[in-house]
């Protein structure tokens, strides 16, 4: 391959970790940056966690997958209730992906596990260079590279040169702003609260995923692998509700209580409140900078869909970028990644999670029940639940998106 400058990424979150190992292996050099020290990298809020299939595949791909598996949980199946009459709507099993995966169910594996092994990964890695506790701060551009400002923790600024910048920095990219990239979308007037609790739900009858509806209060469940071994329980919550009140030892006691219906003390590891967006931005590439991950689109949690997208923009552009950096392909090639994953985040990320919500969260008592009803004959039929699952596990989006010339 000829010389080339390496690929500047910031942010070492799941999609930078995944970007940098996908490049790394295909001969290209990185320069990984990341805000956090060492120190501190581990101790981010839990957030994503649940690995689609797909997902899978190129996890197993990096060679990723076989790490995360002994840390997680396989669940085969997912399960929909109806909180108000306590019945389990519907159960979808991925084993009717059989025949379309090596992966048929979703891996339960939060996000700081994959980053921590990911990261390990990258450091071993002779073509990843990673610099902890770096800033990524502003950029210039010009025809043949980049330039790219970055701080240390001690104040120190240095200029890195790349053939590429990708920003994966989150939903506050920098380098989205710098660019006045418009992040389209809005914000949901609510905010949701995850508590995590040592607690076995499936004394209840929960699998390890589930997603449960009721018009006054909807919310999710989905089980972690331990030590402790533990449930995140969602549960939205008004904008202008008091952030000390709804965190309050005893008020998350009480909504424990209130969700299960029974009266005893749970073993709470944790909390977090969170405000959820749904936005896509305008534009994925200017130039030779890329937006991928959150970055370039949010959405809300119901589903699991930010990180899996993510992750599929990492692989999508890892590809794109190695061939042109060998001289196969021309830079049309990141015109075709924004088409192709942003037609994904639009129609497919965003759609679908905004329509998980409206059905969790559905008042109106007929469109709940045909809206049940219509889950209920899905599920039980095995072309139609086949069909769903596709979509769910997001081997649809990237079928769709392989169309896209
Ligand atoms: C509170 C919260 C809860 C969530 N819960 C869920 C959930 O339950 N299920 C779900 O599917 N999704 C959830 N999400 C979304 C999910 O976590 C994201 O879709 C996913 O983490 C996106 O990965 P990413 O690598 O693009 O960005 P991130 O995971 O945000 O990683 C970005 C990385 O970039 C670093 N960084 C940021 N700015 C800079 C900079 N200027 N210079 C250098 N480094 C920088 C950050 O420190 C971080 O390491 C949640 C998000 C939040 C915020």
């Amino acid at each position: 391959m000829a010389r080339f400058d390496p690929v500047v990424v910031a942010g070492a979150g799941p999609v930078g970790l995944c970007l940098a190992l996908a490049l790394a292996q295909q001969d290209v050099a990185v320069t990984l940056i990341e805000a956090l020290a060492d120190d501190h990298f581990l101790d981010q809020v839990p957030r994503a966690g649940s690995n689609h299939p797909s997902t899978l595949e190129f996890f197993d791909r990096i060679g990723l997958y076989d790490r995360l598996e002994p840390r997680g949980i396989i669940a085969p199946k997912f399960r929909y209730w109806d909180r108000q009459t306590g019945e389990m709507i519907a159960e979808f099993d991925h084993a009717l992906l059989k025949n379309d995966t090596r992966f048929p169910y979703v891996l339960q594996c939060e996000r700081i596990k994959i980053i921590e092994e990911a990261l390990a990964m990258a450091k071993a890695h002779p073509l990843i260079e990673v610099r902890m506790a770096t800033e990524f701060q502003s950029f210039e551009q010009s025809s043949d590279s980049v330039l790219a400002r970055v701080t240390s923790a001690a104040g120190h600024s240095e200029t890195l040169r790349g053939s590429y910048l990708v920003s994966a920095e989150g939903a506050r990219s920098v380098a989205r702003k710098d660019l006045g990239i418009e992040f389209e979308g809005f914000t949901y007037p609510e905010r949701t609260l995850n508590i995590e609790v040592a607690y076995d739900f499936k004394r209840h009858g929960y699998t390890e995923r589930n997603y449960i509806s009721d018009p006054v209060e909807y919310s999710n469940l989905f089980h972690w692998k331990g030590p402790p071994d533990r449930w995140r329980v969602h549960f939205p919550t008004a904008i202008d509700d008091d952030e000390a009140a709804l965190t309050r030892p005893q008020a998350l006691q009480a909504r424990l209580r209130n969700f299960l219906g029974i009266e005893r003390d749970f073993d709470i590891c944790g909390c977090n409140l969170y405000t959820v967006h749904q936005r896509v931005a305008k534009k994925f590439r200017i130039g030779r900078v890329l937006l991928t991950g959150d970055a370039a689109h949010v959405n809300s949690p119901i589903g699991g869909m930010g990180l899996n997208s993510g992750v599929h923009d990492a692989f999508n552009l890892a590809d794109k970028l190695v061939r042109i950096l060998r001289g196969e392909a021309d830079e049309s090639e990141l015109d075709r990644y924004e088409r192709q994953r942003r037609h994904v985040a639009v129609k497919h990320t965003q759609a679908q999670t905004i329509r998980n919500k409206r059905l969790l969260e559905e008042r109106d008592p007929a469109v709940r029940r045909r809206n049940h009803d219509e889950l209920r004959r899905t599920a039980e039929d095995p072309m139609l639940a086949r069909k769903f699952l596709l979509r769910t596990a997001l081997f649809e989006s990237l079928r769709e998106a392989e169309q896209i010339a």
